[in-house]
């Protein structure tokens, strides 16, 4: 086992970060002493940390099965960015490069393998393996080895014959995914011997979640993502169709946006992917297709336009904001509209036992949007994690704790003007008209349908169009009032009508609004001028990155030019303490990092 030091020594050394992570040091160890690890961590726990720092105290070979062959070029850039000799053999390298790769590996020159779980099995790898003095084999997203988990794999099945060749050599399974099904296929399909378990907390502290009423969603959208100009994130929306539109509105309004989508061809995504990755584009406009895959780390903010199915979507979503620690927020907009086309399409399904099932997903997901109480706690529980404080403060009901009044009289007011709209008027309309009719507006369509007449024109003066709106969404959402799925008309339900009759309770919770704003000045943990140096810092990142034909966080994350801009090292020592600069990356970038912070300085104070 080695000593506590010369595991800090050599983080600092090859990575330059000063700690560790939680858990990382004890999976670390445990690895190191030979025993079999199952290692859950959540997304930007530091997972890869766990096998590479062991892959460089060993003398011998690290075998990394991943699925993701898009990522392991990324990957294994990186750790050669810090000096740490890395491969990876799949099917993107034609035969004479992969014939190199294993002439290297012949001769010892790697301490780190990436291979897809396809090749593991191929007899001459297997051969391979045995001349590469395998030291221990590291199995990342270990949940691909399970039809429970959300990404299932069969080829991973195959990876325990790896066991029956090598039985000495200990292996190190890790995911983000943490239910008990999992975790025990994982064990038993990976043959592990008495695996020593990790489970790290699934809360992801520096993620900040926002449940917004949708009321005018692409202004909102706008208006968000204007406010986060230079920030790189995910838009998360329901169609295909959708992503496309949000894509061109965000660009005409001069946030370079792609869509990523199934119907996009392969070409065409890898392409929306790569520039994305790197930050030639600020933002991704994406149905659930993107993600897996995705280890952007500096992915600042992720929206969801239109809502998840299960709140489990919503967390691994959300999820892939902030990996690289940094303040990160997650917005979501909520209507009861979306409720209504979730229950639509939930309806359709023929088997009665899944059709159960997704229902009992969606009401999940509706009491999260819906609640009034700390959004995190709320999803911790959800994944079974108890204890967790009452109040998180990084939550907008945390942060401005909504105020649930009665608003029984309001409901009736909404429920009969959208009774006499439809039998006095005729016609059911959509919800921004029963609005402007209660707030007694009048609009065109007003006017010219007479709704100026009714007996509810007006009425609702108490409250402003947005809140009628919101309520109207929660009405929705408790199934009083129904709205087309075409359409968008509003009509009352049989519930509806009880509720009005017998002035059935009703509580309202104004929530928070896209006030970006002032809520991005709260947020705020740089000056102006600090700002600036970021953007520079940033510029020589990327040129650098360019260069060598790698993402610019394989350079550096963004903690740690954030870290630069708070402390401005002039000297390369000071450099050196910096998070994130190791001992190769001092000697590769420092003088043109200091050169450049030197340069800002003077001109600050000139
Ligand atoms: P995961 O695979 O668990 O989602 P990663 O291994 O991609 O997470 O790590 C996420 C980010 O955190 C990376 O940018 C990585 O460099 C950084 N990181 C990992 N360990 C540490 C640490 N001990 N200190 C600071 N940053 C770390
Ligand atoms: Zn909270």
């Amino acid at each position: 086992m080695v000593a506590t030091l010369t595991l800090h020594d050599a983080l600092n050394h090859h990575f330059g970060f000063d700690t560790f992570r939680p858990l990382q040091q004890e999976i670390v160890e445990a690895t190191l002493s030979g025993s079999d690890v199952l290692a859950l961590l959540p997304t930007g726990g530091g997972k890869s940390l766990c096998y590479q720092l062991p892959a460089v105290l060993s003398d011998g070979l690290t075998l990394v099965v991943s699925p993701l062959i898009a990522l392991m070029k990324d990957q294994v850039d990186a750790l050669t960015a810090n000096g740490i000799p890395a491969t990876f053999l799949n099917s993107s390298l034609d035969a004479s490069e992969a014939r190199r790769r294993i002439a290297g590996l012949d001769r010892g020159e790697y301490r780190i393998l990436y291979a897809a779980p396809e090749r593991i099995v191929l007899p001459g790898f297997l051969a391979g393996l045995d001349r590469w003095n395998l030291e221990r084999i590291a199995i990342d997203e270990a949940h691909c080895v399970s039809e429970w988990g959300h990404d299932f794999r069969p080829e991973y099945r195959q990876i325990a014959s790896l066991r029956s060749r090598y039985p000495d050599v200990p292996v190190i399974a890790l995911t983000a995914t943490a239910t008990d099904r999992v975790r025990s296929d994982i064990e038993r399909f990976l043959e592990m011997r008495s695996p020593h378990r990790f489970v790290g907390t699934f809360n992801r502290a520096n993620l900040r979640y926002h449940v917004f009423d949708k009321s005018d969603a692409m202004k909102q959208l706008l208006a968000w993502c204007e406010q986060r100009k230079t920030e790189s994130g995910i838009v998360y929306a329901q169609s295909r169709r959708a992503t496309e539109e949000l894509a061109e509105r965000l660009s005409a309004a001069g946030i370079a946006a792609l869509p990523y989508h199934a119907g996009l061809t392969a070409g065409e995504r890898a392409r929306n992917q790569e520039l994305f990755i790197r930050d030639e584009v600020r933002v991704i406009c994406a149905t659930i297709a993107f993600g897996m895959g995705i280890d952007k780390p500096n992915v600042r903010y992720v929206v969801h336009y239109d809502m998840p199915k299960s709140l489990e979507g919503y967390y691994q979503e959300t999820g892939r904001a902030g990996r690289d620690g940094l303040d990160s927020e997650c917005m979501m907009l909520f209507s009861g509209g979306d409720a209504a086309k979730h229950r639509h399409f939930i309806r359709q399904i023929p088997n009665e036992r899944e059709r159960e099932q997704a229902g009992l997903l969606l009401t999940q997901m509706l009491d999260f949007a819906a609640a009034i109480a700390c959004r995190r706690k709320h999803l911790l529980e959800y994944f079974g994690e108890r204890g967790s404080p009452e109040r998180c403060a990084n939550c907008d009901n945390c942060i401005s704790p909504p105020q649930s009044t009665d608003a029984t009289e309001a409901a009736r007011k909404l429920l009969s003007c959208v009774y006499r709209i439809r039998t006095q008027g005729g016609f059911a309309t959509g919800v921004h008209h029963v609005a402007d009719v209660l707030v007694g507006k009048r609009t065109e369509k007003v006017t010219s349908w007479n709704h100026d007449r009714l007996s509810t024109f007006g009425i609702g003066s108490d409250y402003d169009r947005r809140d009628w709106i919101a309520i109207a969404s929660d009405l929705i959402r408790l199934g009083w009032i129904e709205q087309d799925i075409e359409r968008k008309t509003l009509t009352l339900t049989q519930d509806g009508v009880t509720a009005l009759r017998e002035s059935h309770p009703f509580f309202f919770a104004k929530r928070a609004r896209v006030k970006t704003k002032k809520a991005r000045e709260a947020a705020r943990i740089m000056d102006d001028a600090d700002d600036s140096l970021f953007e520079e810092l940033r510029g020589l990142r990327k040129s650098i990155a360019d260069e060598s034909g790698v993402p610019p966080y394989v350079v550096f994350s963004d903690a740690t030019l954030r870290e630069l801009c708070l402390h401005k090292p002039s000297t390369l020592a000071a450099f050196r303490a910096i998070s994130g600069v190791g001992d190769v990356k001092l000697e590769r970038y420092g003088v043109a990092f200091v050169e450049a912070i030197k340069t800002f300085n003077g001109r600050l104070s000139a």
